[in-house]
């Protein structure tokens, strides 16, 4: 199955050289230090999740078209959300904006179980298919506005919103465990911050790291459409 995914051997060595590089260079020279973030980076083959025509720039350092008007980040910024989650293996992780499913794929190997929302249905269907044909099981991805969270799934030990809101909804809050943390970029339409969020004896910290520009969260607290 693979190697029909891929186009045969060569590609495939090719595309783990790729993946090999951008660790190193994009990653590791800039600063992530998570192993487990590190050696999921190796592994997952980021070059099957962007639309087919980019699969050749899949490992380049910037973000790319997967379809319906919607991009996957620059691999930095995927890994500098996953070290900043702070997830183990026991973690269940709440992934709001499940679009080609590579963060869901970096999520099934980092944690115990991964909760998704993806507001448009093909994509979802689409990352459905390729995580289960690269023999992920540990994920549930729904189709429906993930600004609301998944209350029935609640508490979560990890929260991490893949599209931009105005401010940070507080019922995606409520839903986060005592300990657990939620990452998510917040502020304007072009341009927002990555706010890391965790709950702390009952209080909640706020930090602000990276300038970073994701597509908007549309639905009841993100964006109108
Ligand atoms: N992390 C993804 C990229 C996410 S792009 C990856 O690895 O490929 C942001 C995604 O959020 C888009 O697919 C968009 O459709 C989705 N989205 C936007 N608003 C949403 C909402 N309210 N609920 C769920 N998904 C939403």
């Amino acid at each position: 199955m693979l190697k029909k995914l891929t186009g045969g051997r060569e590609k495939l060595v090719d595309y783990q050289i790729q993946r090999e590089r951008m660790v190193r260079e994009q990653l590791i020279a800039r600063g992530i230090k998570d192993e487990r973030v590190l050696e999921a980076m190796g592994k997952v083959p980021r070059h099957l999740f962007v639309e087919e025509v980019f699969a050749p720039r899949a490992y380049a350092d910037h973000p790319l078209p997967i379809g319906e008007k919607q991009t996957i980040s620059q691999p930095y910024i995927v890994a500098y959300m996953l070290e900043a989650l702070e997830v183990s293996k026991k973690s269940r992780v709440l992934e709001i904006g499940t679009g080609s499913g590579y963060q869901t794929a970096l999520l099934a190997q980092l944690c115990q179980k991964v909760y998704s929302i993806e507001r448009i249905r093909p994509l979802a269907q689409k990352a459905q298919r390729l995580l289960e044909q690269l023999g992920y099981h540990n994920f549930q991805i729904m189709v429906g506005d993930g600004s609301r969270g998944w209350p029935e799934k609640a508490p979560f030990d990890g929260i991490i919103i893949s599209a931009s809101v105005p401010s940070l909804p507080l019922i995606l809050l409520e839903q986060l465990d005592e300990g657990g943390r939620m990452v998510a970029p917040v502020g304007g339409e072009k341009s927002q911050t990555l706010r890391v969020v965790y709950k702390k004896s009952g209080q909640l910290i706020e930090e602000e790291r990276l300038h970073c520009s994701f597509v908007k969260l549309i639905g009841e607290y993100g964006w109108s459409e």
